[in-house]
């Protein structure tokens, strides 16, 4: 009997895949022969997909405005950072992250967060690419701010327990 996904099936033979953009249109059967195509100009890279808003890729790490209390350490699921005691500080084996995000909502000063970078393919898990030690200083303006918030909040804690 001839069903619908039969006729679903016979079309998917004359369709080209919807995914496979990146890096070139179609996935190549040889990536080294179409990397030599590439440098001679017979065939195009095309750039990667734009990522949705809020996207959850790899971690970037504000090592300067770390305080070192491990909020982080505590809530990762997967052992993927380590604490330093030599400056408290901490870093993370990318390899084990599985991009939950919840270190970067209990950190209190910002300064863990998630990139837009997806492309975290690597031989050596424990390779450069793979350990976040510092990612500059991009805890903003903003950030301070929503940080001085939280510090008032919770210089008042206390107080508020006692009323309670
Ligand atoms: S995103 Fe999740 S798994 Fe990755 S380091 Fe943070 S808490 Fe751990
Ligand atoms: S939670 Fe934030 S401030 Fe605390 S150790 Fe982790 S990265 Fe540093």
């Amino acid at each position: 009997m001839v069903t619908h996904a039969f006729f679903e099936l016979l079309k998917q033979f004359f369709t080209e895949p919807a995914t496979n953009l990146f890096p070139v249109r179609m996935a190549p059967k040889n990536i080294h022969r179409t990397l030599k195509a590439v440098e001679s100009g017979k065939a195009t890279l095309n750039p990667p997909v734009e990522v949705p808003p809020n996207f959850r890729g790899k971690l970037e790490y504000d090592r300067a405005a770390c305080i070192g209390c491990q909020m982080c350490i505590k809530v990762c699921p997967s052992q993927t950072i380590e604490f330093i005691p030599e400056g408290r500080k901490v870093k993370f084996y990318i390899s084990r992250c599985t991009f939950c995000a919840l270190c970067t909502e209990i950190c209190p000063k910002k300064c863990i967060r998630m990139s837009d970078q997806f492309i975290m393919a690597n031989l050596d898990k424990y390779g450069d690419d793979m350990i976040v030690l510092d990612s500059g200083n991009f805890t903003t303006e903003a950030n301070t701010k929503e940080i001085q918030k939280e510090d008032e909040r919770l210089k008042r804690a206390p107080e508020t327990l006692q009323k309670a």
